[in-house]
């Protein structure tokens, strides 16, 4: 089968390989527009039942991935600059470049042509000439905006305004961390994902936005103001910038997930807000979902029917969790008046995954605590 899939991010590489991988006949082209190693942001995070798909579809990614990962079973709700732990949140991290490059060097070893600086603009002649065509080309996917009408996407913007900056100060466990000043309230979301950095993201309501004056600051200001409004967590280590700048998140559906032999995978499919940190999750295994899906047969048509009535159901679940979450966080203004118990379960049942039996199991401490604080 000839494979052309643009996109060399999380979902485009693995499922690259996992085919390759399962059938060395296959000729698998790969177009990624960055070198292999430009990337933006910094850390991202995954869950234990992700590591054990991974585990049990190719080993060796898996044991380069625990080689170089962070773990950590804590959730720390940081309000009015009080700390309250809950245990039993199991979550690893990595650095996304770190990533990219262990799925790059696998594919390299399957033998995956991987073709970097490689934008792709027209697609129409890329997909005529394979048996498949992937568009894994992330959330502004230019295979999707080409397909529209068919895919007939929904594209929701957020609210709140993001910012994603790295730090040196080490977050040991997922920390969220909640400040009011005088323009609003400000999140972060910070956790560890190697030895010397930590993953600081930032986000605030249109209201702050303005009222801080964020649209008329520089890179150096802006994270000037926020290492104010972060002074207590941040101890004197600065912002770090990687072309980092304000921006909003967008949900992403699609009516219909494939169009003749062409399918969308990982951001270009769907986005789940960050906050149930769960994209690059989604997009491996979207991409072993549809590895999955050939295993019965090589019919495409046949595989990306199958494909999308078996992980549509999965995506919708994350989705609506992670439309629960981000409500939350678009609604911190009206929780800050909780004191930091109720306000910690509040934050940590937001998404409906997890219930008060659920808490108590992971963290009776916890529970205890805040029962005796009043519940
Ligand atoms: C602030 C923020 C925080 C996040 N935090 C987390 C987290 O904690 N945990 C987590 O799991 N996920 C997180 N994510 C999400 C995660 O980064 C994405 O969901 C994930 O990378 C999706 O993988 P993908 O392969 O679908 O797309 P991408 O990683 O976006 O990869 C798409 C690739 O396609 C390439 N490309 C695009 N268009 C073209 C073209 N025309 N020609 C050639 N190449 C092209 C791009 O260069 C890119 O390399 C976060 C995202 C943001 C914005």
């Amino acid at each position: 089968m000839r494979i052309n899939i643009i996109g060399g991010g999380p979902a485009g590489l693995y499922f690259a390989l996992l085919m390759k991988k399962a059938n060395a006949a296959h000729e698998i082209v790969v177009y990624e527009r960055n070198a292999p190693d430009d990337t933006f942001g910094w850390g991202v995070v995954f869950s234990d039942k992700t590591l054990s798909y991974l585990q049990r579809n190719d080993e060796e990614t898996f044991l380069k991935i625990t080689d170089s990962f962070e773990m950590w079973d804590n959730v720390d709700v940081v309000h009015r600059d009080e700390k309250v732990t809950i245990r039993g949140n199991k979550f690893s991290g990595i650095a996304r470049i770190k990533l990219l490059n262990i799925l790059q060097e696998r594919c390299e070893q399957l033998g995956v042509d991987v073709r970097f600086r490689t934008e792709v603009s027209e697609v129409e002649e890329l997909r005529k000439t394979c048996d498949l065509f992937v568009g894994a080309d992330g959330i502004n996917s230019t295979v999707r905006q080409r397909y529209n009408q068919f895919f007939q996407p929904s594209l929701d913007v957020l609210h709140n305004k993001y910012i994603w900056y790295g730090t040196r100060q080490l977050f040991h466990g997922l920390t969220l961390t909640f400040h009011a000043n005088e323009a609003g309230v400000f999140a972060a979301h910070s956790y560890k994902f190697n030895e010397t950095t930590s993953t600081f993201i930032v986000e605030c309501d249109p209201e702050t936005w303005s009222n801080a004056g964020f649209g008329s600051m520089s890179d150096a200001e802006t994270r000037e103001y926020l290492e104010k409004v972060f002074a207590n967590d941040l101890h004197g280590h600065q912002l770090l910038s990687n072309n980092s700048r304000w921006i909003n998140f967008v949900n992403v559906r699609n009516a219909h997930w494939s169009y003749e032999n062409t399918v969308l995978l990982g951001d270009a499919l769907h986005t789940a807000h960050f906050s149930i940190g769960s994209g690059t999750k989604l997009a491996l295994e979207d991409a072993i979902a549809l590895n999955d899906c050939f295993k019965k047969t090589d019919d495409v048509k046949e595989v990306l029917e199958e494909f999308e009535k078996a992980r549509k159901p999965v995506i919708e679940e994350y989705q609506e969790a992670a439309y629960e979450s981000l409500h939350f966080f678009e609604n911190a203004r009206d929780l800050m008046h909780l004191e930091p118990l109720p306000f910690a379960f509040k934050l940590m049942t937001r998404s409906k995954r997890i219930d008060y039996e659920n808490l108590k199991r992971r963290d009776p401490q916890f529970i205890a605590a805040y029962e005796a604080s009043g519940g």
